[in-house]
Formats: C-alpha cells, sequence, structure tokens
C-alpha cells in the first residue's frame, strides 16, 4: 500500500558547486506548521517519472528541525531519475514527501563522535552540527555537546566540493570542541590542507585518542554496553565499509559505529 505523502514547497535552491553539480535546497511543508524528526534522519520523497512510473528516493535533512521547514542537498547523478528531477526543479514548485525515517540519530546523551562524510554524505552532519551548535533560537551560541570533543571529517575529490565549508569553519572557530577535517583526493599542488582520503584522518583521530586514553576495552558478551565516544559514517559503501573496518581494527564495538550508505 502506497505511503501517505504530504506537499513540500521549494523556497530556495543555491547551487552548491557547478562542477559536481550540487544544489542545496530549502522546503517549507505547505500544509503542516511543524516537521518533527531527529537530525540525521531521513525522508523520502515521491515522484512519477517519464514513462508515467512512481520513483521514490530517500534524502537525509541537512537541517536540525525548525518549525515547518526543512534543508536538502542532493547532486545529480548522472542517467538517475530522481536526483536530476531535483536538481532541476524551479523555486517555488511543490513536491512530495513522506517520513522522517531511519536510525542514523545522535546517541543521547551525548558523549564525544567522530562524523565522517564523503560527498552529500555531509547532510546528516550538518543536521548534527545545527542541533549541537545552533546559532539561532533561544539557545544561540550554545553547546549542547556538553563540552563533548566532536570531529567532522569530511572528504571529497576537489576543493569546490566541500559543501557548506563556511558553515563548519564558523562553528569550528566559534567552538573549540569542534573540529573540521576536510580532506582532498584530488588536490592541486597549492592546496595547504589535508590530502587523501577520510579514512588516514579518522585513524589519527583514533591513534592520538588511545595515547590518552588506551584502546577501547572489548565489551563481554551480553553486557550492556555504554561507549564514551561513537563513530557517524555517511556517503557511499565503500567508504562506509572501509571505515567500519578500521574501527574493527581498532577494537571498537559494532553498537559504536552508526552508518548510512547512499548507494
Ligand atoms: C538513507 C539515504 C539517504 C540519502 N540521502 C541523500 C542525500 O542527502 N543527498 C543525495 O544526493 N543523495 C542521497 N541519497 C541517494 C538518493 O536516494 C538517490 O539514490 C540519488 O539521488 C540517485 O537517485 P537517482 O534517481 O538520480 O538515480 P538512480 O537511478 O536511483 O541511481 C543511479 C545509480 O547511482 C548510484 N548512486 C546513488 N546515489 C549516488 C550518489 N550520491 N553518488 C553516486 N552514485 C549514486 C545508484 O547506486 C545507482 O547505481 C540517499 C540514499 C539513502 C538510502
Amino acid at each position: 500500500m502506497a505511503r501517505e505523502t504530504f506537499p513540500a514547497r521549494l523556497l530556495k535552491k543555491v547551487c552548491l558547486s557547478e562542477s559536481a553539480q550540487c544544489y542545496h535546497f530549502e522546503f517549507e511543508l505547505v500544509d503542516r506548521e511543524s516537521f518533527v524528526y531527529t537530525p540525521g534522519q531521513f525522508l523520502s520523497a515521491v515522484a512519477v517519472d517519464g514513462n508515467g512510473k512512481t520513483q521514490t528516493r530517500a534524502y537525509s535533512i541537512a537541517s536540525a528541525p525548525a518549525a515547518n521547514r526543512f534543508d536538502l542537498c542532493v547532486n545529480r547523478v548522472e542517467g538517475g531519475f530522481f536526483s536530476n528531477y531535483l536538481a532541476d526543479l524551479p523555486e517555488g514548485a511543490v513536491i512530495q514527501i513522506h517520513g522522517p525515517h531511519g536510525h542514523f540519530v545522535l546517541h543521547q546523551p551525548p558523549v564525544e563522535a567522530i562524523f565522517v562524510a564523503t560527498g552529500t554524505g555531509i547532510a546528516p552532519m550538518r543536521a548534527f552540527t545545527q542541533e549541537l551548535f545552533p546559532e539561532t533560537g533561544p539557545e544561540a551560541g550554545a553547546d549542547r555537546s556538553g563540552g563533548r570533543e566532536i570531529w567532522c571529517v569530511y572528504g571529497t575529490r576537489h576543493e569546490s566540493e566541500l559543501y557548506y565549508r563556511e558553515y563548519f569553519e564558523r562553528i569550528a572557530a566559534a567552538h573549540s570542541n569542534f573540529h573540521y577535517i576536510p580532506t582532498l583526493s584530488r588536490a592541486p599542488q597549492e592546496w595547504t590542507g589535508h590530502r587523501g582520503y577520510v579514512q588516514h584522518y579518522v585513524g589519527q583521530i583514533l591513534a592520538q585518542r588511545e595515547e590518552v586514553k588506551g584502546k577501547t576495552p572489548p565489551v563481554p558478551e551480553g553486557a550492556a554496553a555504554e561507549f564514551d565516544i561513537y563513530t557517524y559514517i555517511c556517503g557511499l559503501n565503500n567508504m562506509v565499509s572501509e571505515v567500519r573496518n578500521l574501527l574493527a581494527e581498532h577494537g571498537w564495538h559494532r553498537k559504536q559505529v552508526v552508518f548510512e550508505r547512499y548507494d
């Protein structure tokens, strides 16, 4: 049975990268005053394609809850239907969605966290970061992480694909416990920042942390697991698998690793 959908109007669309054809979208629900979800969750967008077939795709919500509004971050996938439908959507157009869905959410109460994303996988990390470090509203400027160390390791090929870079740099400048680590896999010679894959920098964070705190001790079978750090990974399957393997090699429990795969 088809799920009930509800309409959302595109208020604003911004091209984040011409070369990667990635867009930031701001929507508002047409006939609802609030959209209740937990940062990190995704919604399903529904549209009919050129052959009259109903298509549904998942998109991570790229913002923390704010009344009836939500943001998305979507890049065109060559030959794909839905990503191109959204990328071509004019401001003012209405789409159908259902949700929220998913379990890619922050552990509560907050503990230390490593966010690992590539490409548009940064979308839920933006929602997490907005939730932890609000810039507007009554708690503007607060640190809802309780001063915990939060790392955001973000990998793309080129500098022009560091989506929301200014936002993450601003949060890192305002909160010394938020560490933004963007890395380029195809950096030009003049790039003075980090180079290579996210795995390398996650490995560095783990090694530094182990030097101070020691390795994560194994959790006995059947014991209730309490952890002082979680890793949240979002992006394409290859990267997600590699980071999960790395964490397993460092003795991390599977419940300490929360992930969302886009493909
Ligand atoms: C839980 C979840 C959340 C998601 N959130 C986002 C999001 O926030 N932003 C976003 O852009 N996409 C997101 N996706 C991917 C999205 O659902 C679509 O798969 C994507 O937009 C391609 O849809 P399409 O109809 O254009 O292409 P399709 O015809 O569905 O796919 C074409 C091919 O591209 C592959 N593919 C899918 N996604 C990508 C990608 N991002 N890069 C390269 N290849 C890909 C597919 O495996 C397939 O082989 C998410 C997926 C899931 C499961």
